[in-house]
């Protein structure tokens, strides 16, 4: 599917939830695409994308940002405390912040870089052993903590489980956010981002549905 027709839907799912036009941005997810797929989208005047890995991320995204200056790039996927420095260098947003110790972490490092990137707090709405993130039930004094460490967090992601209709963990997410005071939902992906428009995301993570399968 186009770019384009991605937006389109977009737009429209908007207008029906009765969503101002333009409150849901975006990411193109292009890990583990091939770079003239990238290359691609960015020609077409696409500026935010989504990665999974810091080190991906690392060795791709220097060169395109000196073609495109003002493209903006956002971590997704599971943040090791070990990277969480080259992480504040390479990315605007981190969607994964799920555990305590990465956000003792990232508080120490952004005092001493000065910066940090927004922050999503990733929840593990599926409550599923092998996934990681904030439980529904820890969420609030998550958040509580996280702002007694002055760290920018921005608002809530969550990635649905497989076999479950997402819908309910998006209106789970949001009403977790709303009950924290949190503008920004990060859900919605290839196959339900029009769903997660529909009630409420503000970013939406779409991965194949905009460059086609992942080659690896
Ligand atoms: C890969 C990925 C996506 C995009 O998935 P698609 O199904 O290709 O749209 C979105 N969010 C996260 C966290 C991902 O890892």
């Amino acid at each position: 599917m186009s770019l384009t027709e991605i937006s389109d839907r977009i737009a429209k799912t908007e207008a029906s939830a009765g969503r101002a036009a333009g409150a849901t941005q975006l990411i193109a997810v292009s890990k583990r695409q091939p770079d003239d797929r990238v290359a691609d989208v960015l020609a077409q005047g696409h500026r935010l994308f989504g990665e999974n890995q810091v080190q991906e991320a690392a060795g791709k995204w220097p060169a395109f940002r000196e073609t495109y200056p003002d493209a903006k790039v956002h971590l997704l996927g599971p943040l090791q405390t070990n990277k969480a420095r080259q992480a504040l260098g390479l990315f605007d947003a981190i969607h994964s912040l799920d555990r305590p110790k990465l956000a003792n972490t990232l508080a120490r490092l952004a005092q001493e870089e000065g910066h940090c990137p927004d922050l999503f707090i990733q929840v593990n709405t599926g409550e599923e052993a092998q996934k990681s993130g904030i439980l529904p039930a820890d969420t609030d004094a998550f958040v509580a903590d996280c702002r007694a460490l002055d760290l920018p967090v921005v608002g809530l992601m969550c990635i649905p489980p497989v076999d479950e209709e997402p819908a309910l963990h998006f209106a789970l997410l949001a009403k977790l956010a709303k009950r924290n005071d949190l503008a920004g939902l990060s859900m919605g992906m290839s196959g339900d981002y029009e769903r997660a428009v529909a009630l409420g995301a503000t970013h939406v993570r779409v991965g194949s549905a905009i460059f086609g399968a992942r080659t690896t």
